[in-house]
């Protein structure tokens, strides 16, 4: 059977995933046209809007969006029109984490995937080849398969790919550009296979033939999960071996540096923090604990729903060194928190640390002042107001402040938490800053960000994850 070749796409989900992903598509492949779609008409206007102020940052972005956009990509709220249009479909929505009902907790919430396959299946009237490109669980694909046939018109056919997307927000644009590797995963019939080949012909304008891996349909939806968990892993075995370092006087970057050496582990991944964040981690390890569970394998769950167990646990261990470290009582203090974003160089704030510390500072009754460069206060309050939805805003508001700048932040504090490891953090004048904090003066680096030796010259009392307080 010979690969259909692809002329129009449609990706429906204008998210961090879809944009982004779509938006390089289209620079790379001037011969397709790509119309990304979204229910979300603000977040649409947004990728419209003629100063480019986009609803997502990512470095690079704009860029891509400013030579593609109007030439073959376009982005737009008629999800029909473009689902119609289209040969192939990404489906790019949101998969978040089942608030309330069986499964609540873990399971990946399917509807906004049901929904846009519905809607698919509703409008069609030619064949498509439709592609997971949300994180889902495995055998996902069956499900959505067994709906567009129920509903689909006659003679209309539909092949389904996963096709996993691997992209880290903040460096979105070069992990596209040139990623390790294009998973698609496909059934393993003349169709499947063939389908499978039209997505790798797209991927090849750009990405050399030897990184596009094809697989079966169910192990790459899996392997997307599994690659998430085991990332997530590194990181909450490095957290777990810090607390180790804290207490016996081992420096944590000396272990990591000691055993990054090792060819079978490798440097990468092996940074302490204050524990990750980010809408994808916990979701999709959570999302292997139920697999789990629904498997009947309750060892292999439980194996899995540590790693998320000891991430909660660094947060809080790390709130209760900045408490116990300020003379076990941080009531009417000021804490300066530094970053709300989840990582550097995004504006997502999704299961950020930040949230936890500050939901942690404002339950011990302390003053918070806030600084991120790149997230919007209207997003800051909106988090504090989910963390603590029984408090009302303006009780909120009372005890946090949000600022335009770092040393803004910082005046009259007593300690300076950084959150989130954004490189100005590291440029600030440290010296202005400790002139205008009350003394003794603490700074708390949750992502060993800053040159802890230089701040201690200065007069700072300095306490980093993996090395025991001051230090
Ligand atoms: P997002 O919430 O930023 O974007 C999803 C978008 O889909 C939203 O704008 C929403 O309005 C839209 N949407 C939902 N249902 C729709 C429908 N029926 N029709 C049209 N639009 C609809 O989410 P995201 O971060 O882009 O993630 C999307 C998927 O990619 C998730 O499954 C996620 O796990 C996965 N993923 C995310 C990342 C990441 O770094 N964010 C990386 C890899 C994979």
């Amino acid at each position: 059977m010979a690969p259909v070749q692809v002329k129009k796409i449609c990706c429906i989900g204008a998210g961090y995933v879809g944009g982004p992903t779509c938006a390089v598509i289209a620079l790379k492949c001037p011969n397709i046209i790509v119309t990304i779609v979204d229910l979300n008409k603000a977040r649409i206007d947004a990728w419209n809007s003629p100063d480019f102020a986009l609803p997502i940052y990512e470095p690079g972005l704009v860029d891509v969006v400013k030579q593609a956009r109007g030439r073959n990509l376009f982005f737009s709220t008629d999800v029909d029109k473009a689902i119609e249009e289209a040969d192939l479909i990404f489906v790019s929505v949101n998969t978040p984490t089942k608030k309330s009902g069986v499964g609540a907790g873990f399971a990946a919430d399917l509807n906004y995937v049901e929904l846009a396959t519905r809607r698919i299946a509703t409008v069609a009237s030619s064949n498509k080849i439709v592609v997971e490109k949300s994180t889902v669980p495995c055998r996902t694909a069956e499900s959505m398969r067994t709906i567009l046939e129920a509903n689909s018109k006659p003679g209309c056919h539909f092949d389904i790919l996963s096709n996993p997307e691997f992209l880290a927000e903040g460096t979105a644009i070069d992990d596209l550009f040139a990623p390790d590797r294009v998973l698609i995963g496909s059934l393993q019939t003349p169709e499947g296979i063939s389908a499978c080949e039209s997505l790798a012909q797209v991927y090849s304008n750009w990405v050399p033939k030897e990184r596009i891996l094809t697989v079966g349909l169910w192990s790459s939806e899996l392997s997307k999960l599994a690659a998430n968990a085991m990332l997530a892993q590194r990181i909450s075995s490095v957290n777990a071996l810090s607390a180790i370092c804290e207490a016996t006087g081992a420096n944590i970057d000396e272990v990591a540096h000691a055993i990054g050496y090792d060819s079978r582990i490798g440097p990468k991944f092996l940074r302490a923090s204050v524990g990750f964040g980010g809408s994808c981690f916990q979701k999709d390890i959570l999302n292997l604990v139920y697999l789990s569970e629904s498997l009947h394998l309750p060892e292999v769950a439980a194996y899995w729903r540590q790693v998320v167990e000891m991430n909660e646990y660094q947060k809080r261990r790390f709130s209760k060194r900045v408490v116990d470290t300020l003379f076990n009582t941080i009531t009417g203090k000021r804490i300066a928190v530094l970053g709300f974003a989840f990582k550097a160089d995004t504006g997502d704030t999704r299961e950020s640390a930040a949230i936890t510390l500050i939901k942690d500072f404002q339950s011990e009754k302390a003053i918070v002042s806030v600084y991120d460069p790149q997230v919007p206060h209207d997003q800051i309050w909106q988090d504090l107001q989910e963390a603590s939805p029984l408090v009302p805003l303006d009780t909120i508001k009372k005890q946090v402040s949000i600022c335009n700048s770092a040393i803004e932040a910082c005046k009259n504090a007593e300690a300076v938490v950084i959150a989130t490891e954004w490189k100005e953090f590291k440029e600030i004048d440290w010296e202005e800053v400790y002139a205008n904090m009350n003394k003794p003066a603490f700074v708390f680096d949750g992502r060993l960000l800053v040159d802890a030796d230089k701040l201690r010259k200065i007069g700072f009392k300095v306490t980093t994850i993996g090395r025991p307080s001051n230090t």
